[in-house]
């Protein structure tokens, strides 16, 4: 059945699948949603056996309707090739007997890249399809990982141009490096002063700015978007969690209709989000958790149904999930609202204007799949050295703090259920503070010199992602206030005045 698509302000126009991932966001700044989530056609034990490459077929053809098997199997075997360092793409590590879901291994070692070695091609396709004659200019906002994972993916890709902002100095030492090394004379990388939602809402004015709109079409560009507001990010992160219960089924870890929970470190509020689609689809997934670090806007929506941005905004060792408007939350907003595009405009507006929304009761029950909680930095660190003592396993910062809220939902609910917990990042890409946490004594050493230590003590190869920027030279310099974002861009773009 075909899947239409519709922005989560106003429900009137439908567009296709590739029309949305083309647009990225929708003219009214809303996020485009499917009009149903399509049920899966097979069960999960007829999925054993398959690779993910065909997971990620028979889940994602249900989504994009309008791409033909030849295109989607396409964009497939594209994405999922070598450039990850492992045939099985997302391995699991058990310890302490959960499972962490390693979705780190791709080009640039976090789980960004599970989505983003896929969009370009999607993209493409999709402008294809739809005769889109204009260049794509990518314009991104990233905490850190969606940066490089977006420029990695779009560099050199004909057709196209992309455009990241990151904070300035919000994300870890390497993450910037990686950034700023980005080869591709599409590439751009500017530096904001201000914080990831600073980045954010300059990046999504600069969407809804209809004067720099006309001026790029004038000049034969327009722009999409690269960041999980766009739902050919969503789509392919499904995929992942159908594949880790076939997994788990087929090595026997699960019996057949078995409830497993899923634990996400959680920013933005993309990946967990595709964990409820996944739910949705038919995925026996019991609850899921919810973790927050201490930008934990999302714990106290929870618990009290008001959301509320209007707090300080902390700097933590988990950058990635250093966010206090979480996107995503609007295509949760909206299903619970009942698909109503005008309460869901209303409580947007609000949070707009006022910085916060309070949902009413009758919505607030319908998030009994979610479990909230948070942890801050000691629990993180601490979490970190337990790991490492217990098991030799190592935790990046983010994996951490799932893992500690996790044990928090253990401890409150007894609850011991099979749990999936998404490793999101190699701990690589957080060297300083994961020694740290392990042993005071590594806070005198040098960023590479952590690299080296980490990959002795673990036991683990230095990835690619890492060895590659050791001696790669700085290629992006441009640092800017957040009111001069859209003159960089026109400048970037050759457009300005
Ligand atoms: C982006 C990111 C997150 C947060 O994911 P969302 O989809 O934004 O909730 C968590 N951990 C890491 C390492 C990330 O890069």
């Amino acid at each position: 059945m075909e899947v239409l698509y519709s922005s989560t302000r106003n429900d009137g126009a439908k567009v296709t699948a590739s029309q949305a991932i083309l647009k990225g966001l929708a003219d009214d700044g809303g996020l485009f949603v499917p009009d149903h989530i399509p049920a899966l056609e097979c069960s999960m034990r007829e999925l054993t056996g398959k690779s993910y490459q065909e997971i990620a077929y028979e889940v994602m053809r249900l989504f994009l309707t309008d791409f033909t098997q030849d295109e989607l199997k396409n964009c497939i075997d594209r994405a999922y090739d070598s450039k990850f360092d492992t045939p099985i793409i997302a391995p699991f590590a058990e310890a302490e007997g959960t499972y962490y879901l390693e979705l780190f291994h791709g080009a640039t070692i976090a789980f960004k890249d599970m989505a983003l070695s896929i969009l370009p091609h999607l993209m493409i396709t999709a402008a294809k399809k739809n005769q889109a004659q204009n260049e794509i200019v990518i314009l991104t906002a990233t905490s850190g990982d969606t940066g490089k994972a977006a420029l990695a993916g779009f560099a050199g890709v004909e057709g196209t141009k992309i455009i990241v902002f990151y904070p300035k100095d919000g994300v870890s030492p390497i993450q910037e490096k990686q950034m700023v090394t980005q080869k591709g004379n599409n590439t751009f990388v500017v530096g904001i002063r201000g914080n990831f939602d600073d980045a954010q809402t300059g990046v999504k004015k600069l969407f809804n700015d209809q004067e720099l709109v006309k001026k790029m079409a004038d000049a034969g560009l327009q722009f999409s978007s690269a960041n999980s507001i766009n739902i050919g990010r969503l789509v392919p992160q499904v995929v992942y969690y159908v594949y880790a219960y076939v997994k788990l089924l087929e090595e026997g870890k699960i019996s057949d209709g078995e409830k497993i929970n899923v634990v996400v470190p959680t920013g933005n509020f993309g990946n967990i989000l595709a964990a409820f689609y996944a739910k949705n689809m038919g995925v026996p997934i019991g609850k899921l958790v919810c973790a927050s670090n201490e930008n934990k806007v999302l714990y106290d929506f929870f618990v009290t149904g008001t959301y509320d941005r209007n707090r300080q905004f902390m700097l933590t060792s988990s950058p990635s999930m250093d966010i206090l408007i979480s996107s995503n939350l609007e295509r949760l907003i909206y299903r619970i609202a009942g698909n109503d595009a005008k309460v869901n405009a209303e409580l947007m507006k609000s949070l707009s204007t006022n910085g916060s929304y309070e949902i009413t009761q009758q919505m607030k029950e319908q998030l009994a799949d979610f479990y909230g909680n948070y942890a801050d930095e000691r629990e993180t660190a601490q979490r970190i050295k337990e790991m490492y003592e217990n098991t030799g396993y190592i935790l990046d910062t983010h994996t951490a703090v799932a893992s500690a809220v996790y044990r928090k939902y253990v401890q409150e609910t007894g609850d011991g259920s099979a749990t999936v917990i998404a490793s999101t990042a190699s701990p690589f890409k957080f060297t300083r503070n994961v020694m740290k946490a392990i042993d005071e004594k590594y806070s005198a050493m040098s960023d590479f010199e952590l690299v080296d230590e980490l990959s002795k003590i673990g036991n683990v190869a230095v990835p690619n992602a890492i060895e590659e920027i050791r001696t790669a030279p700085i290629l992006h310099d441009t640092v800017c206030d957040k009111s001069e974002m859209k003159a960089v861009v026109e400048s970037f773009l050759g457009i300005g005045s």
